[in-house]
């Protein structure tokens, strides 16, 4: 893996989040998207090199409903970009990671992602990412 790609925040309001996080990176969300099939909106933010993902539900199915019910707001996930992600996710199934999916689907911001169980990484939940050229 080449480096943390970015953390994934879940949030009630991307709006309301948005603005907190403007304030306290001191710079513009740079871009929200929805996922249909996570039923999420998500916002970036990015500040030097670092990127931060707040996600917000859109329907009482999304994991990210399910998240904020369980534990309310906070860190979501940590998420790693990696080369080839297909290669990625075999070695860690053969290392005994359970994946949640398995194939790579379209994520957020022109990638192709999957997730680690957080069973399987001591309680986080892990996002592998690859760029889409
Ligand atoms: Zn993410």
């Amino acid at each position: 893996m080449n480096k943390v790609e970015h953390i994934g925040i879940a949030v009630n309001s991307v709006k309301l989040a948005g603005n907190i996080y403007e304030k306290l990176l001191n710079t513009p969300v740079y871009k929200t998207e929805i996922i249909d099939s996570e039923g999420v909106l998500t916002a970036f933010l990015q500040t030097g090199p670092n990127k931060i993902e707040l996600l917000q539900a859109l329907n009482e199915d999304s994991p990210i409903a399910k998240f904020i019910a369980q534990k309310g707001e906070g860190i979501h996930h940590i998420a790693f970009e990696v080369d080839d992600i297909v290669a990625e996710m075999q070695r860690l199934k053969s290392e005994g990671f359970i994946l949640l999916n398995d194939e790579p689907k379209r994520g957020a911001d022109n990638k192709l992602v999957c997730f680690v169980h957080p069973k399987s990484a001591n309680g986080v939940l892990i996002e592998l990412c690859q760029s889409i050229s």
